[in-house]
């Protein structure tokens, strides 16, 4: 069985055979000889790693390895012992907060903060060929509260991220950065792809709100700025989607504008 294997093909085994994905490269890695013992010669002598594991193959639990490296006077050699705990209930609560924290409790997308986070940590990673950035803004929604008051304000916007999230793909991230302002982000074949998604995007959401008798013809108008090419930061894109922006609502709003840089 697995077990007489030697080390390191038990490690990749186990990894194989009963961990999610996308943990078994950060297991094996962790748990390497040659990683357990740079990190004892320089003077570290503990590892841990959490990861979902399964038993029967279909349900995934999370589990903590605590491993803890020490020599050994009697064979002269440096041994590693291993604590293993089912840490399902812990992590699921932690991970639940930090949903909740990320999340914008009113339309359920992600706050400034975590929609700059995971913008960034994807643009520092590799790309996967080009992305746009999106910023949607409601236009004269100052109205729609001044004539039918905040709590139909608040139907709107809610309304208009029910058709956002209808009409993003199931990668595209999605935030609220501001209370009318949205981003989204995601990959795109080229600007072309872009200026499509955007002409449809408008089309969508150029639509009328109607609640408890109140109405309100809702439109946007949006600001696009492109990674790589105009910006590998959250902060850089934001900036030049935003100059779109402003274009957009200078041109008469309930449109798009891609950003051009100037000489
Ligand atoms: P523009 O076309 O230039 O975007 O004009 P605008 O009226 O949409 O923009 P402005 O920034 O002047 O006003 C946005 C308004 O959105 C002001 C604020 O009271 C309202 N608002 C912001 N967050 C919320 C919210 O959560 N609920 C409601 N009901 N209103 C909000
Ligand atoms: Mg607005």
């Amino acid at each position: 069985g697995a077990k007489d294997l030697p080390y390191e093909e038990f490690l990749q085994a186990v990894a194989d055979r009963q961990l999610l994905e996308e943990y078994r490269a950060g297991y094996v890695a962790t748990f390497s000889i040659e990683n357990v013992m740079r990190h004892f010669k320089a003077g570290n002598n503990y590892l841990q790693y959490e990861f979902m594991i399964t038993e029967n193959g279909s349900d995934y639990f999370w589990m903590r390895i605590d491993a803890y490296i020490f020599y050994s006077e009697a064979d002269k050699s440096v041994h590693m012992f291993t604590y293993r705990k089912n840490i399902d209930e812990e992590k699921r609560k932690e991970l639940e907060t930090q949903r909740k924290a990320s999340t914008d409790e009113m339309t359920g997308v992600y706050t400034k903060k975590a929609t700059e986070r995971i913008i960034d940590g994807v643009l520092c990673g590799k790309l996967q060929g080009s992305y746009s950035f999106f910023i949607i803004d409601i236009d004269n929604f100052k109205q729609a509260n001044d004539l039918h008051g905040h709590i139909f304000g608040d139907y709107c916007i809610r309304e208009f991220v029910e058709r956002l999230k209808k009409f993003c793909r199931e990668d595209d991230i999605i935030g609220r950065i501001g209370g009318d302002e949205f981003v989204v982000f995601g990959t795109i074949s080229d600007e072309e792809g872009a200026r499509r998604k955007a002409a449809r995007l408008c089309q969508k959401l150029d639509t009328i709100c109607e609640d408890s008798g109140s109405c309100w013809k809702m439109s946007v108008s949006v600001g696009i700025a492109l990674a790589p090419q105009h910006g590998r930061s959250f902060a850089k894109l934001y900036e030049k989607a935003d100059k779109a922006l402003y274009q957009t609502k200078d041109k008469g709003k309930n449109g798009y504008t891609v950003y051009e840089e100037k000489e």
